[in-house]
């Protein structure tokens, strides 16, 4: 980290005590515990323009709050690590996608991963980069990594729930010369960190579970190489795809209850998932925290904890439909994280190699009693 560590969070703290003080500032008489938004284009600059504040595009007091309690949960106690907050989880994916590639290089990218993957493969193709795919699950990047730049992960996977051997793929990378990404949107730093499993790049959407309201649109990239972290910083002021500081400001006094949420929505979705999976109907669920799962012995290994994502896979799109219509604490929508439970037929969008029955399932801070009723019953309202 760089700087002294804020005065709150030690590394050996638990996981609460360091969300709920995770980049607090030095208390300061009269001053609040974490200062406001900082709404400044430019900063009162005499004379030579030195930072650390200087333009609104390159930094702000409320990013370096924010970006310091990141580092804090993504990399505790880890020296030399740095975080660079943007504008939405693609701007952080693609700030470090085309800082470190150049045309002739080649790179690996999940074949499963989030639904934006395949426009961000297309623009690479477009810039020369040689784009090989393969599947989360199953080590099949071993066989396309030789000579690649960097190898991209997303662990679990979005919407599949599949998981692969961070460490592992890490350790073949670096012996090859490649640097790997981890997507770790969907597990959160106090689900897993990728930095102390090897990767060279944590990077996620603040979007879901960090920030947790469905109100915030943010992205981070969390990394400990200094010059490949320069590169991102320069990505980000060349493409300016920065958050705004009410944002940031939002997404910092989110991580606060980031440890509360996680434990209640995480407990609940297993608790969703384990009804699902003893409905009378296979229903094929998934859930990388459940026994038996295909995901859980390598996601057990790796992660603290499993996310608040459940996917299972009705019979058919109709069923699917009435089902979503027939729940009554869980809303329609897209993305996943959120305190309010929501659900959507992935399929509608196209994008992703789902069966048209396919659910993604966000479990919310509801009481986890009242969401598997509402589960069950809607299940059963779809079946007549
Ligand atoms: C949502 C999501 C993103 C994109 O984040 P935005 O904040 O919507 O730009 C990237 N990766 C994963 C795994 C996601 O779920």
């Amino acid at each position: 980290m760089s700087g002294p560590q804020a005065r709150g969070t030690a590394s050996g703290d638990g996981d609460g005590t360091r969300a709920v003080r995770a980049g607090l500032p030095e208390p300061a008489k009269y001053e609040p515990t974490l200062p406001g938004p900082v709404f400044a284009a430019h900063y009162h600059l005499p004379g030579e323009p030195t930072g650390p504040y200087t333009y609104g595009r390159d930094e702000n007091p409320t990013w370096a709050h924010l970006e310091r309690a990141v580092g804090e949960l993504e990399a505790p106690g880890e020296d030399g690590v740095e975080t660079l907050v943007f504008a939405s989880g693609m701007a952080a994916i693609s700030s470090v996608l085309f800082s470190q590639l150049r045309t002739g290089d080649a790179v690996v990218l999940p074949s499963d991963g989030y639904q934006a993957l395949p426009l961000v493969r297309a623009q690479l193709e477009a810039y020369g980069i040689e784009v090989r795919t393969a599947p989360t699950g199953g080590d099949a990047q071993l066989g396309v990594l030789d000579g690649a730049k960097l190898l991209w992960l997303e662990t679990p996977s979005n919407p599949g729930l599949d998981v692969c051997d961070i460490r592992r793929l890490v350790s073949e990378a670096h012996a090859r010369g490649a640097l790997v990404a981890v997507d770790n949107t969907l597990a959160t730093p106090l689900g897993q960190r990728p930095l102390e499993l090897g990767a060279d790049f944590s990077v996620a959407s603040g979007t879901k579970q960090l920030t947790g309201h469905g109100d915030v649109l943010l992205g981070y990239v969390t990394g400990r190489d200094t010059e490949a972290m320069a590169a991102v910083r320069r990505w980000r002021k060349i493409a300016g795809a920065i958050p705004g500081p009410m944002e940031a400001w939002l997404a910092h006094r989110s991580l606060a209850t980031l440890h509360l949420r996680v434990e209640r929505q995480n407990a609940s979705a297993l608790a969703v998932a384990e009804a699902l999976r003893d409905w009378p109907e296979e229903l094929g669920v998934r859930y990388p925290g459940m026994a038996g799962d295909p995901s859980h012995p390598i996601a057990s290994q790796q992660m603290r904890r499993y996310g608040c994502v459940v996917s299972f896979t009705l019979p058919t799109r109709a069923r699917a439909e009435r089902f979503l219509d027939a729940l009554r604490l869980v809303d329609d929508a897209t993305s996943f994280g959120g305190v309010r439970s929501t659900a959507e037929r992935r399929g509608r969008w196209g994008g992703d190699a789902v069966p048209e029955g396919f659910i993604r399932m966000s479990v919310g801070a509801e009481d986890p009693e009242d969401l598997v009723a509402d589960v069950l019953s809607a299940l059963e309202e779809s079946a007549r």
